[in-house]
């Protein structure tokens, strides 16, 4: 059965081309009806930290990426990878190795003048019993071997075949014991069965490293997916200079999970032309084999018209949460206004994140102190101040707060003075809403409510 995972290095948050391995690893598992394994790879101590694994976890929660098994934490697996490496040495696939610092160096650089591709010689693999001493500084080294070659089936890139004369032996601990990625990466994958790993393809040079040891420890190899890295949209690789890189930055900024995941899944996968996929149209529809050979270029603009779309479409009982958390940090309360449901379709055209949103409905739940100084300039003063009073009154005098009374009431101000419906119109928006856009006025005054427009065109004519 099918068991993935996603194996991130907790040295900084969970960054959109993490989140998209995570995302199909996780789609490819719960496709198969297979499991789905978080494991962090933390062991180097120097630059792991608590706060990353925590925000790697944030963000995966805040995907809704969840995991069967996990985290596993590869620190709490030293025994473990003791025990395989005393299994290699046993068996005759790794050894230690004892050259210094120095003639490693004076290799290296030998071989470059040479115009060789720097590696070990090997100088160790041999030595007499009687020679090794244990108590001297040594790594231990993966006897990798020296004929034949690797081949795999990369289901992104197809089929690759590496000479083994191309890899040389592999440092799998170092001198103070400690175990490397490439051995670690083989030990977990081989003890959580792991049968797809899908990961980026700046790892492409360790697979056949890896797989060597696995064929040594005489397990299952799983199969490859190596998914090309990200561009921005200037074709360099993708980084903070491009904006956001960061998931929960996405958050932030106002983007929904539902947006994201969709963003993530087309980016390097499609299904005929198809844009929008539900959680549940993805898992039903996605495939490792269409994943795209080619690298992707990351497109903001895209990644907005489809979070304006889920806006738009998602039942406000999902939306609502997520609106939520941003009206929580802008200080806003549904309660002190009107009911919100009615306000979205109106607004969801003219915005496309949240944070957007909550900036044009704040003025209908609570109220501001200055006017946008464009708009109060052009529409409010000194011009508009009969046309406000006028308004007012009538509004004073309407018995119930409906759109067509409130309009009535504005026609009759147009008429009444013999003004354009502009010289109105747009004061009166401004005066109750701060700024100079704003849906249609009707509507617009009956969310604000009658006390809270009166007070608002009071304070205007003041
Ligand atoms: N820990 C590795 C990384 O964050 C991933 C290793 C893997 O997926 O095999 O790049």
């Amino acid at each position: 059965s099918v068991k993935t995972r996603f194996a991130p290095s907790p040295t900084g948050y969970l960054h959109v081309g993490g989140a998209r391995t995570a995302l199909y690893s996780w789609l490819h598992a719960k496709a198969n009806s297979g499991q789905f394994v978080l494991r962090i790879e933390d062991t180097d101590l120097e630059r792991s930290t608590p706060e990353a694994v925590q925000a790697i976890m944030d963000g995966m929660e805040w995907l809704s990426l969840d995991w069967n098994e996990g985290p596993y934490f590869q620190t709490k697996r030293f025994d473990r990878y003791a025990e395989v490496i005393e299994q290699l040495i046993a068996q005759g696939d790794a050894y230690p190795c004892f050259c210094s610092k120095q003639r490693l160096d004076d290799l290296r650089e030998q071989q470059m003048a040479n115009k060789e591709k720097p590696r070990y010689d090997g100088k160790c693999r041999h030595l007499a019993p009687e020679s090794i001493d244990l108590s001297q500084d040594h790594v231990i080294r993966f006897k990798n071997p020296q004929e034949g070659a690797v081949t795999f089936d990369d289901v992104v890139k197809g089929p690759i075949t590496i000479a083994n004369a191309e890899l040389d032996d592999l440092i799998i601990a170092r001198t103070d014991g400690s175990p490397t990625y490439n051995f670690t990466v083989v030990v977990d994958d081989m003890d959580m069965q792991i049968t797809q790993v899908i990961r980026g393809d700046d790892h492409i040079n360790n697979t056949p490293r890896q797989i060597n040891i696995f064929k040594a420890l005489n397990a299952n190899i799983p199969q490859y997916g190596h998914v090309p890295m990200i561009l921005g949209d200037d074709g360099k690789k993708l980084s903070k200079r491009h904006g956001a890189v960061s998931v929960m930055q996405y958050r932030d900024d106002g983007y929904l999970p539902q947006a994201v995941l969709n963003y993530l899944v087309r980016l390097g996968w499609s299904h005929g032309d198809q844009e929008i996929f539900s959680v549940a149209q993805m898992i039903e529809l996605f495939d490792i084999n269409n994943i795209n050979k080619a690298p992707s270029a990351f497109n903001t603009q895209k990644l907005n018209w489809l979070n304006q779309t889920y806006i738009k479409q998602l039942p406000l009982d999902v939306l609502l949460p997520h609106l939520q958390w941003h009206l929580n940090k802008a200080n806003l309360n549904l309660q002190d206004g009107p009911a919100i449901g009615e306000l979205i379709p109106e607004f969801a055209e003219r915005i496309q994140t949240l944070v957007e949103l909550v900036e044009v409905i704040r003025p209908y739940y609570s109220d501001f102190d200055k006017f946008d100084e464009g708009a109060a300039k052009k529409h409010l003063r000194p011009v508009a101040l009969e046309a406000l009073v006028c308004v007012k009154q009538k509004f004073e005098a309407l018995a119930d707060w409906q759109p067509e009374l409130i309009q009535q009431a504005i026609d009759a101000t147009v008429s009444e003075l013999e003004i354009g419906m502009g010289k109105v119109g747009m004061p009166l928006r401004v005066a109750v809403t701060g700024a100079g856009m704003s849906p249609a006025l009707d509507l617009t005054l009956k969310w604000i409510g009658k006390d809270r427009a009166l007070q608002r065109i009071e304070f205007a004519i003041k």
